[in-house]
């Protein structure tokens, strides 16, 4: 597999799939986090210090329609010329017909293709028939063919591909996937900052030190079901928090009052506890919690035992005690993975329980802990304590960081290493 570190850009054009699908401030239009922009510059640098020329593309948003200027990127220019210098961005309004734009480009110069997803062609998702549209199935197919066209398209402006989009990894895109179909082993690579997320993950997955504790929060059981099942083979402590807690309770048998709760996975939670106790991992839940009599920022609230939870009352946070024995365990462990919040963080009156963890993940960290944050609302909740630099590392891929964490080939990554 061709490297990045290694290769000479010198007098090559080069199509960067980068993550530029940034959120934009609804008054001013302007970019409000650049963090993504931001991860995509050491690949961009690279290929113009060494002579090259960068031809970058991006989604942004989920638009319906060519052009669609609510989603044009277009308005992140300004954003990215704040890096890489003012005037520095020329700007393709139609990404599939930038031939004459790309053969134009100089060495040391940069081509902003407009927004992939103005083409159903980029997911491959036929638009305006539904799903159960008995039509949907041709449509899709007449699609797929169009998407290796589109790919071919996109492939043809430059000499190498280099994906550096983590954050969609897990799609097979036109962009992100079947357009390495166009180059050899020795043209197509990695940026500086999936090869970082890989190096991250494959640490926490086939290195990790013991003990390892899975930190697991969120809504849902469902959707971290997969992810746990593979780490119960890794780890040695599962702390689970956030509103998957109540299924776990109610499949013991505590009363958890109007809480979240998936009632059709409460086998499921069982069958987990059962599999973690065959595998010797040790599963800790919530022993209290802060409870709300209504799903509100200005709700009147109470503590309770976690399985003691009052009728009417909903658990939104874990509680001292818990907060506590999951600090004890988190700061003594070697690795540490970190998915979902631990309540509803977003509202203050539920955010103590997951600050608590994210200074207790940074103070594993500062004790030698390999630690990872993964998950828009974890890495949130970690920005949101000014975190970010006192843990190992903070993945910028949600879904794709699941679904790797899950043991799944990633489309993405597959397409490049194989
Ligand atoms: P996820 O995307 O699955 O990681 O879930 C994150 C969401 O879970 C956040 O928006 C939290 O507000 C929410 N959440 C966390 N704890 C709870 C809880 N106890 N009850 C309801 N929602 C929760």
């Amino acid at each position: 597999m061709q490297k990045i570190d290694n290769y000479n850009f010198k007098g090559k054009k080069v199509i960067v799939r980068v993550d530029f699908n940034v959120p934009l401030n609804k008054e001013t239009g302007e970019v409000s986090d650049d963090t993504r922009i931001r991860g995509a510059l050491p690949t961009i640098k690279k290929i113009i210090e060494d002579g090259g020329a960068a031809i970058l593309m991006s989604h942004m948003g989920r638009p319906k329609q060519n052009p669609d200027p609510k989603f044009s990127l277009k308005q992140i220019i300004p954003a990215i010329e704040k890096y890489t210098g003012a005037g520095s961005i020329q700007f393709a309004e139609d990404c599939a017909n930038a031939d004459a734009q790309a053969a134009a480009l100089k060495n040391g110069q940069i081509l902003l293709l407009e927004n992939l997803r103005f083409y159903a062609e980029e997911e491959g998702k036929p638009r305006g028939i539904e799903k159960d549209d008995p039509a949907y199935e041709d449509a899709k197919k007449a699609l797929k063919a169009k998407q290796a066209e589109f790919a071919k398209k996109l492939a043809s402006y430059a000499d190498v591909y280099v994906n550096d989009a983590f954050g969609t990894a897990h799609r097979k895109h036109a962009s992100t996937a079947v357009i390495a179909d166009s180059f050899d082993e020795s043209h197509k690579m990695f940026g500086f900052l999936i090869n970082k997320e890989l190096e991250a993950m494959d640490k926490v997955l086939n290195e990790a030190r013991a003990p390892f504790t899975a930190i697991m929060g969120g809504a849902k059981v469902s959707d971290k079901i997969n992810v746990i099942n593979n780490l119960l083979d890794r780890v040695q402590n599962l702390i689970i928090g956030g509103g998957m807690t109540y299924t776990f309770i109610k499949a013991l048998g505590g009363k958890i009052g109007s809480s979240l709760c998936e009632e059709d996975k409460l086998d499921l939670a069982k069958e987990i506890l059962e599999k973690a106790k065959q595998k010797g991992v040790k599963v800790i839940l919530p022993v209290d919690a802060v409870n709300a009599d209504k799903f509100d920022a200005n709700a009147n609230t109470n503590v309770s035992k976690v399985n003691e939870t009052p009728d009417g009352w909903m658990g939104l946070d874990i509680a001292d005690e818990s907060i506590k024995t999951f600090e004890d365990i988190i700061v003594n462990s070697k690795t540490v993975i970190w998915n979902g919040p631990m309540g509803v963080f977003e509202m203050d009156k539920f955010a103590k329980g997951t600050s608590a963890i994210a200074h207790a993940v940074a103070k594993a960290t500062a004790n030698g802990a390999f630690t990872l944050i993964g998950g828009g609302d974890s890495v949130a909740a970690i920005n949101k304590n000014k975190l970010a630099d006192k843990v190992s590392y903070v993945s910028t891929g949600g879904g794709a960081m699941l679904e790797y964490m899950e043991g799944k080939q990633l489309p993405g990554i597959v397409a490049i290493r194989g």
